[in-house]
């Protein structure tokens, strides 16, 4: 070893050896075993990285260090996943070679790295992100451990983003909100799902980001002060009753409140329930439901509940473990309060997820893992051939909350929530699904598409004569009997397809359209269907489809979406024609620190980027790079799916061009309203308009206005300006 450690600086070896120290004292090592291979691991791994060093400067070595900590402090792992994480990039970035691993550690240990090997790998090759997306859950159903450390590994490479250049920390951050964040959720490691997510909002939409971040801080007193005047009482009557308990007041996380701001359409100060009141249970096993139950009744004595909100995942836990109690309450000055209650235990599965259940063997627990692990092979197994559609199943599958429900002798099976009697009997056995005639829930007839509800008892009729049909499709849920249905409906999908494609190619070419990719992704994102077979399908079981391509205009081969403008209701659309386009100059851009000039590039309609934005550059396979804001809707899609295709972009120079950008405004219907707006816009602002059109409804306007503006410091003080306007309720950009 001290051979080793020639490329290291005395204060490199004093620092490395601090971080493992601070390690192994945090491990909870229980032979000497154990002892003796963390050693080996560590000292493998000192020599393996001694040449390199990470882009912040310090050594290499103490990234798979921190990795380990990580997974032992913030995952809850033991000695196996240390030495896993030591080992981790090894066998990637250096000599070390597979049979070394074997040969030191054993068979688990080099199946592991193995796995984390591959993960790595898998990322580097130029392969689109579904295909990546597969790969790290094949390694999942293997053993989750992979998985973990490859998570723990992200989450110090997103904590150590910053001395990345942009455009890697734009595909990071992207490839980190699309599988990672969702994928931490699913095993429960909540902690780790909200770090990841604020991490990709900092990266992606900063200047929210930091707004909210500000505030935070400015109304923490505040917060504080409410949160001790809310608790006082609870905690006098849980000290009568002698419980022993951990209370805490806890501020939500920066993009969930962000998301609220964008769903609930509300200010930062209007969200009340900035933070959740969680209470922590020193309780028996035995002992734990009753107690929860307990502090809610003194809770809801108290402050008065809203029972539509209670939640109770300790009678039955989510299927990835979590268990807790939720009520939310009236609290002081009419505010909803949302109280989390919980013991010690729960609170432990709650903060490290899946790895706390090895601890704790809880039998119900462990069941509802294998029950998902099992579907998860199942997914895998039976995948269909558009690797995007898998990803939709997929995705679906683990953000779902389950329901329970129950065959006729009485055996309990789990689905997700919204599921119905024809998943329940593709649950059951595929035979069963197809043969599937009608179903009775509880003793009633109900048609295949009834939604199950908790506690339901289904059975099944079966008859020879019934066979699979398109329409079965839209009356399930789940992925097995969705890939079930697909399949049996394949062959003669496919075979009919072949058909619907040759008339489409006809009609593209009739169009002047090219034939490729990006014009048939336009054509099945707009009627909504998930692939292209599925496309081709629907044109040969209707020749007459065919003429909603009149929606569409061809220019350079590319298909545009001809957009109408939506009458409504009482009030006359207003129109004024558009101006051409052609009249703006090209902004200037640097696309991956060159100057754009050489490529020829367009702001993507979709999201209308003005001078200012934070942008991308996206390489579309038939039209030239175009650029999108990083906040626009398909961004995190595009970058997650075609990550290798995304370049970084800025804008430099003057700001001598012009911008199209939509506003919506909202407000009270009356009188005069356009001319109002019309004459604010044109005459006081100065500024070139190119279309308005209102509608009203119920005493309300809502108006969309498309204006030319040089860049987003003037578009602010537009939007500013606007929504200063008596009447007006809100101004806000439209994609
Ligand atoms: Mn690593």
């Amino acid at each position: 070893m001290e051979a080793a450690i020639v490329k290291y600086t005395e204060e490199d070896i004093k620092q490395i050896q601090h971080e493992y120290k601070k390690l192994l004292q945090l491990v909870n090592v229980k032979n000497d075993e154990d002892r003796k291979n963390i050693r080996m691991a560590f000292e493998l791994a000192v020599e393996a990285h001694q040449k390199q060093r990470r882009k912040s400067g310090e050594p290499y070595i103490l990234h798979p260090i921190e990795v380990a900590r990580i997974c032992v402090e913030e995952i809850g792992l033991g000695p196996t996943a240390v030495i896993s994480a030591l080992l981790h990039d090894t066998v990637e970035d250096t000599t070390t070679t597979l049979e070394d691993i074997r040969s030191i550690f054993g068979e688990k240990i080099e199946m592991i790295v193995d796995g984390l090997t591959k993960l790595e790998k898998a990322f580097d090759i130029k392969s689109p992100q579904a295909e990546n997306f597969k790969k790290i859950l094949q390694t999942l159903t293997k053993d989750v451990r992979v998985v973990l450390v490859k998570m723990a590994d992200r989450l110090h490479n997103m904590r150590t983003l910053g001395a990345m250049p942009k455009h890697k920390q734009i595909r990071i951050a992207s490839e980190t909100a699309f599988i990672y964040a969702p994928l931490a959720h699913r095993l429960g490691l909540y902690n780790m799902k909200t770090e990841f997510q604020d991490m990709v909002m900092k990266i992606t939409d900063y200047e929210n980001y930091k707004m909210i971040a500000n505030k935070l801080i400015d109304t923490k007193k505040q917060r504080n002060f409410y949160i001790d005047e809310f608790i006082a009482p609870i905690k006098e009557e849980m000290d009568e009753l002698g419980l022993k308990y951990r209370i805490m007041g806890r501020p939500k996380s920066i993009s969930s409140i962000w998301n609220k701001i964008q769903t609930k359409k509300v200010p930062f100060e209007q969200i009340y329930d900035l933070f959740a009141v969680r209470i922590i249970l020193d309780v028996e096993q035995k002992m734990e439901k009753r107690a929860c139950w307990l502090v809610y009744s003194i809770i809801s004595d108290i402050h008065k509940p809203i029972p539509e909100r209670l939640k109770d995942w300790v009678s039955t836990p989510k299927s990835n473990g979590y268990e807790s109690l939720h009520t939310t309450v009236v609290g002081l000055n009419g505010r909803f309060v949302e109280v989390q209650i919980r013991t010690e235990r729960m609170d432990e599965i709650a903060e490290k997820g899946f790895a706390a259940h090895w601890k704790y063997k809880n039998m119900y627990s462990e069941n509802v893992f294998d029950h998902w692990i099992n579907s998860m092979r199942e997914i895998l197994d039976n995948p269909s051939d558009d690797a995007l559609e898998f990803i939709a199943d997929f995705k679906a599958n683990l953000f779902s909350e389950e329901i329970y429900v129950y065959t006729p002798k009485g055996d309990m099976k789990i689905l997700p929530k919204g599921a119905t009697p024809l998943d329940f009997a593709f649950d059951i056995h595929s035979e069963i699904g197809y043969r599937c005639a009608s179903a009775k829930v509880n003793g009633r007839l109900v048609p295949l598409s009834y939604k199950l509800s908790n506690g339901d008892k289904i059975s099944i009729n079966i008859s020879s004569n019934q066979k699979p049909s398109e329409s079965w499709l839209g009356m399930v849920i789940t992925t097995r009997a969705k890939n079930r249905i697909r399949s049996a409906m394949k062959e003669e999908k496919r075979q009919a397809g072949e058909i619907g494609k040759e008339t489409l190619m006809r009609k593209f070419k009739s169009l002047g359209a090219k034939w490729d990719d990006d014009n048939l992704a336009i054509l099945a994102k707009k009627f909504n269907l998930p692939s292209f077979v599925e496309l081709y399908y629907k044109i040969s079981l209707d020749k007459n489809w065919l003429n909603n391509l009149k929606e569409f205009k061809v220019e350079n081969g590319m298909l545009f979406e001809i957009k109408k403008v939506e009458e409504k209701l009482n009030r006359p659309v207003i129109s004024i024609p558009k101006t051409r386009r052609s009249s703006t100059i090209q902004p200037k851009l640097m696309i991956n620190d060159e100057s754009a000039d050489k490529f020829s590039y367009t702001l993507a309609s979709c999201c209308n980027p003005v001078q200012g934005d934070n942008i991308f550059a996206y390489v579309s396979a038939g039209a030239g790079v175009k650029i999108h804001r990083m906040t626009c809707p398909n961004a995190t899609n595009l970058m997650a799916t075609y990550g290798y295709r995304i370049m970084k972009a800025e804008w430099v120079g003057e700001e001598n061009s012009s911008f199209i950008t939509e506003l919506k405004i909202i407000g009270v219907d009356e009188i005069g309203v356009v001319q109002n707006l019309t004459n604010v816009i044109t005459n006081e602002l100065g500024v070139n308009m190119r279309s308005i059109t209102m509608s009203a409804d119920d005493g309300f306007y809502e108006g969309r206005i498309s204006i030319i503006v040089r860049n987003t410091s003037k578009l602010k003080s537009i939007v500013k300006r606007l929504k200063g306007q008596t009447g007006v309720t809100s101004v806000t950009r439209v994609y």
